[in-house]
């Protein structure tokens, strides 16, 4: 699947124009925002129709069912959407693990794509702000978090390195909880198809990793969190160099420094094809949901304006 087709459907188009003056909040000033809507990656997603989006902004900004504050599509403090967006109508995605979002304190809730993991995963997101961190001491042949450090290593990696973890203790992880189960006795029996027992069953069974760590928040708060000793000895894993398509790209950083549901989206891509050895056929698409909806109006919107 091309994530890079430069193709936009001209009803896409279409429809998005009425909607750009209604929909506040992004319309960003940001001048690399232009630069990074020249492609368009999102546009071959397997998407659940996404026509209670294009409802919502007419309707303008609606309440919070909990906190009552006034935001469009969803609460960002509260996780869940408003009243002009039925959760019936917002797809849920099924996930192969649990995934964490650590964010970081002074990050802006409203800027953050976190939230949209936790609107469309809800069963397996957790969001934590820094520094109420969960303590995954004994877990950490389980686990692996998304940093590009010098010593993370690529997702055809993990099952060698989270075994060597268990087994043998090695790297930084010589304070690895010996108590922690082996990693046999974690190993969950697949009851997939028979086609796609062998080398799935096999990395499975050697390599469980149920958990996954992504940091939501600028690069240097990002280095605070990344030293905190309760993340010291996890198996760190860094993505597939891809571009952004975020809008809020941080000034100054490469195109490749992705917002945190285009990092979890394409760790779920790359895992489903190259741990569990599955084809892809778009099941974690909707993690775009938000995103590639959002993406779109801004980018007609800028387009609009260039007339
Ligand atoms: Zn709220």
């Amino acid at each position: 699947m091309s994530f890079n087709s430069p193709v936009i459907s001209e009803d896409d188009q279409k429809n998005h124009q009425g909607m750009k003056r209604n929909f506040e909040g992004l319309n960003s000033s940001d001048s690399q925002t232009t630069s990074m809507l020249q492609e368009t990656p999102l546009e071959n997603l397997h998407l659940a129709p996404q026509t209670v989006l294009e409802r919502a902004p007419k309707q303008g900004r609606s309440k919070c069912p909990r906190c009552n504050s006034s935001r469009m599509f969803y609460c960002y403090t509260c996780y869940v959407p408003v009243e002009t967006v039925p959760t019936g109508e917002i797809p849920v995605v099924k996930l192969p693990l649990k995934i964490d979002i650590i964010k970081h304190p002074n990050e802006t809730d409203g800027k953050s794509t976190a939230v949209h993991a936790k609107l469309l995963a809800p069963e397996e997101v957790t969001i934590y702000t820094y520094p109420c961190i969960p303590d995954y001491e004994g877990m950490r042949h389980e686990i692996a978090l998304i940093f590009p450090g010098p010593n993370s290593v690529s997702i055809n990696d993990i099952p060698l390195c989270l075994q060597n973890k268990s087994k043998k203790k090695v790297g930084c992880d010589e304070d690895e909880d010996s108590s922690a189960e082996p990693v046999l006795k974690c190993a969950k029996t697949e009851s997939g198809s028979e086609s796609d027992l062998g080398e799935h069953q096999f990395h499975s069974r050697n390599a469980p990793l149920k958990r996954i760590v992504f940091i939501d928040s600028t690069w240097n708060q990002t280095n605070k969190i990344i030293t905190d000793e309760r993340l010291q000895g996890l198996l760190q894993i860094e993505l597939k160099s891809r571009k952004t398509c975020f809008w809020r790209h941080q000034k100054g950083k490469p195109e490749t420094y992705l917002s945190t549901i285009e990092a979890i989206y394409y760790f779920l891509v790359d895992y489903h094809k190259e741990f569990l050895k599955e084809k892809y056929e778009g099941q974690y698409d909707n993690l775009l949901f938000f995103f590639s909806f959002m993406y779109k109006l801004i980018k007609n919107a800028k387009s609009a304006g260039k007339d």
